[in-house]
C-alpha cells in the first residue's frame, strides 16, 4: 500500500483543505482511460496490475482500430476481469464534431457505430458507453444529428462533456444528465471532470487560453508549471475528489491517458496514491456502465 504524504501544497490553500475527508456515502470515484495509441497498450499491463492491487474498477474507452491480430490477444486477457469496462473511444480517434484543438470531423457515423460494432465482436460484449475524442465544454447538446447516431448504435451513455467553457481546463465537476431537450430520454451524459492530464505535464501544447479569469478554482486546481512528480498529479487529483465529496456530488471521473501517464510516470504511482486514498477514504469506486445502472434506477 503507498503511503501518502501530507499535502505539501498546504501553504497555499490553507489548512482546512488539507484534512482527508470521510467519503459521502453517494459519491462514486470512476477510474478511465482513453486508450487510444500503441503506446497505451504497452502501459496497459502496469495500469491494470494497480486497479487488482487496489481493488479499484476501471473503464477502458478504447480506440477501436489500435488492435489488431498482434496485441487483441494479450489486451482481452489483461481486461478480462469483473473490475473492467471496455466502451469506445471511436473508430480511429478522428473527432465527431469540429474541435478547436483536434481537427475536423470526417466520418462521425464510422466513428461512433463501427467502433462499437468492432469492439463488441472482439471482447464478445455489449459496449454501453461512447468516450468522445477530445471532448466538448457542452457536450452533445444540441447535436441531434450526432446523438441520432449514438441512438442507433444503442449506446446508453456517452461522455462528451470534458471542457469548462471555452475549451478552458480544468473541467468543472458537473453531474450525469440525459439529452431529453435534444429528444433522447434514454441517453445520459456522464462528464469527465478536471484536467486532461496530458495538457499538466505539457504533453500536448494546447493553443487554447487554458483558465478562465476570473477563475473559481485555487492555485492548487490550477499549477503555474508543467507539473513534474506524480505527487503533484495526485495532489490535483485529490482536490477535484475533497471538492466532489464536500459538495455531495454523485461521481468524479478524470481524462486519463495510458500513454501520458506511462511517459510521465511508468510505474503508475499516481494511481497508486489515488486508489490508496479512494479506499483510505471509504469512497465507493465504480466503472462508468455500473454507475450508469445506479442512475438508472434512480430515473
Ligand atoms: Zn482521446
Amino acid at each position: 500500500m503507498a503511503t501518502i504524504p501530507h499535502f505539501s501544497f498546504s501553504k497555499m490553500v490553507g489548512e482546512s483543505e488539507n484534512r482527508d475527508e470521510p467519503s459521502s456515502q453517494s459519491m462514486r470515484f470512476i477510474a478511465a482511460y482513453d486508450t487510444e495509441s500503441k503506446s497505451c497498450i504497452e502501459n496497459l499491463e502496469t495500469i491494470v496490475n494497480m486497479h487488482q492491487k487496489h481493488e479499484i474498477p476501471a473503464t477502458f474507452f478504447i480506440v477501436s482500430s489500435i488492435l489488431n491480430k498482434g496485441n487483441i490477444g494479450m489486451v482481452k486477457e489483461l481486461l478480462d476481469d469483473p473490475l473492467f469496462e471496455i466502451a469506445s473511444h471511436s473508430y480511429s480517434h478522428t473527432v465527431v464534431l469540429d474541435h478547436p484543438i483536434c481537427g475536423k470531423v470526417k466520418d462521425a457515423r464510422k466513428e461512433i457505430i463501427d467502433s462499437k460494432i468492432i469492439l463488441e465482436d472482439i471482447f464478445s460484449k455489449n459496449i454501453l458507453g461512447f468516450r468522445t475524442p477530445c471532448g466538448y465544454p457542452e457536450g452533445l447538446r444540441g447535436e441531434k444529428e450526432l446523438l441520432e447516431l449514438v441512438d442507433e448504435a444503442g449506446y446508453k451513455y456517452i461522455s462528451t462533456m470534458l471542457w469548462g467553457p471555452g475549451f478552458s481546463l480544468p473541467a468543472d465537476i458537473v453531474e450525469a444528465f440525459t439529452y431529453e431537450k435534444e429528444g433522447f430520454k434514454e441517453i445520459w451524459e456522464i462528464p469527465g471532470h478536471g484536467w486532461h492530464e496530458n495538457v499538466l505535464k505539457g504533453h500536448t501544447k494546447v493553443t487554447v487560453p487554458l483558465v478562465v479569469w476570473p477563475t473559481k478554482w485555487p492555485e492548487i486546481a490550477i499549477p503555474n508549471r508543467y507539473i513534474e512528480t506524480p505527487m503533484e498529479e495526485f495532489q490535483i487529483n485529490k482536490y477535484f475528489i475533497d471538492t466532489a465529496n464536500k459538495k455531495n456530488k454523485e461521481h468524479i471521473t478524470f481524462i486519463w491517458h495510458p500513454w501520458s501517464l506511462g511517459r510521465f510516470d511508468n510505474k503508475m504511482e499516481m494511481l497508486d496514491l489515488v486508489f490508496s486514498y479512494i479506499n483510505k477514504i471509504k469512497c465507493k469506486a465504480d466503472t462508468f456502465e455500473r454507475f450508469y445502472k445506479t442512475k438508472m434506477k434512480e430515473d
